[in-house]
């Protein structure tokens, strides 16, 4: 699902991604093609624009985090308002503290709601409940035997009765038997209508009003598009549903819906069904869903925990010594060991997207920590001055980190390497951030 919107969206941050700086114009275009691909994608217009502009809010305004390139920080900012926008964490299912938890199922007729009833039923199951299905669709006469198809399938009790055309008797005596039995959690299959009418809601609240249920679902086929969003508001100014499941994901639908639903109606997305299959049911994880919009692997948590592991004054004070290129081993050495306060540097690598299979990274973090135990070996004066060392130092700083001149030589060489690539791009403004960690 989304998939669109998620290559969309990963265009742009490749983009963004690339940027030292970001400047009010690159954000400027970036937040128009965001803007585009949400609204191409099926999102409410009113929901598109406050999303844009709370972003362009936070991207303007916000310092740039030394140490953090500002497009990832960006990337950052789009993340957290996308989870936002769909219902921040997860909205879980209720459960009633004494006897059964009665849910009450809603919906046109096709949404999926009987399939979403046993599927639910299912899910529960499997994590221990004991379900009940109780099957009130009086309109759709091959409704309820459908669900008593699906109930002998996955071994649940259903009760319904056959030619009734009272659903809220059924839902009544069906609850009690469901008691007698003592099932821990009563799901109710109601009647669908082709269209929202008024006998449907009356319908519905009758049985609300009978059976008191703790939980009402309204199924909504995710196919239907924006139509999804004006019909869960109906649904919700008469019935005060609870949340919301978004059926036919699978499909090729663009899935906006997913993204405007909370914000209007305000009630969050439980579940979502991906397939006919009965196991073809997820629990609606916001975070989760960003972040395979967002193909971003797991670069968000990454600015987390470099957010956490960078001292903003530190870093400051580092970007000054590049300029003046007064950069020392000193400085180096505390570089070394802000990488390692981020973990094992596979598992830092393995958090960018695109990174596949590393293969063995132990020969880089043998030569990080060899690098390490040279520098510790040196006298502050060597490591601000390495010019000073010669032949007999060399022998001794061997010695103290257990290495061999040829390596005290390689290291030095490197730093120096290094050094001259900076001056490359320094000097001047136009340098780019390097933060603490080095890109
Ligand atoms: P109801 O009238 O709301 O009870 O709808 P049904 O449960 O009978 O479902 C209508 C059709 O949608 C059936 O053919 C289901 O197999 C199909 N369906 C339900 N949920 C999903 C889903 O998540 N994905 C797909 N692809 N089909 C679904």
């Amino acid at each position: 699902m989304l998939d669109n919107l998620g290559s969309k969206f990963q265009g742009i941050f490749k983009k963004v991604r690339g940027h030292g700086k970001l400047t009010e114009d690159n954000i400027k275009a970036a937040l128009k093609e965001v803007r585009l691909s949400l609204l191409e994608a099926d999102v409410n217009y009113r929901v598109v624009k406050d999303f844009v502009n709370k972003i362009k809010e936070k991207a303007v305004g916000e310092n740039t985090l030394s140490g953090i390139n500002p497009g990832q920080q960006f990337i950052k900012i789009v993340n957290d308002e996308l989870t936002e926008l769909l219902g921040g964490t997860n909205a879980r299912l209720t459960k009633a503290h004494r006897g059964p938890t009665i849910i009450m199922l809603a919906g046109l007729q096709g949404a999926g709601k009987t399939t979403f009833a046993a599927k639910l039923a299912k899910y529960l199951k499997k994590n221990g409940e004991k379900p009940f299905l109780v099957g009130a669709d009086i309109y759709r006469p091959a409704a309820m035997k459908q669900l008593q198809v699906l109930g002998d399938q996955i071994g649940v009790p259903v009760y319904y009765e056959e030619g009734s055309k009272d659903a809220v008797n059924i839902c009544e005596t069906g609850v009690k038997k469901a008691r007698a039995e003592e099932a821990t959690y009563i799901i109710l299959d109601t009647a669908g209508r082709l269209h929202i009418d008024e006998n449907l809601m009356e319908e519905l609240n009758q049985i609300r009003k009978k059976v008191r249920p703790q939980e009402i679902l309204l199924v909504v086929d995710a196919m239907i598009g924006q139509d999804a969003v004006n019909l869960a508001s109906s649904f919700n100014e008469t019935l005060n549903i609870d949340g919301v499941v978004l059926t036919k994901l699978d499909g090729d639908t663009r899935g906006g819906s997913a993204l405007s639903i909370k914000a209007v109606v305000g009630k969050p997305i439980k579940f979502i069904g991906v397939g006919e299959k009965l196991e073809d049911i997820e629990l609606f994880h916001p975070e989760r869903l960003v972040s395979r919009i967002l193909g971003m692997g797991d670069v968000v948590s990454l600015v987390e925990k470099a957010q956490g592991a960078i001292d903003e004054d530190e870093a400051r004070l580092l970007e000054e010594k590049l300029r003046k290129q007064e950069f020392d081993l000193e400085d180096f050495l505390k570089q070394l060991q802000n990488i390692k306060k981020l973990g094992p540097i596979g598992n830092i690598l393995k958090m960018l997207p695109g990174v596949g299979d590393l293969g063995d990274l132990a020969p880089a973090e043998k030569e990080m920590k060899k690098t390490e135990a040279i520098i510790q070996s040196m006298t502050v004066e060597e490591r601000r001055k390495p010019k000073i060392i010669n032949s007999s130092r060399k022998k001794r700083i061997a010695r103290g980190s257990a290495t061999q001149v040829h390596d005290i030589n390689k290291m030095l060489k490197q730093f120096e390497q290094m050094k001259s690539m900076m001056k490359m791009f320094g000097g001047g403004k136009g340098m780019p951030k390097m933060g603490k960690g080095f890109k």
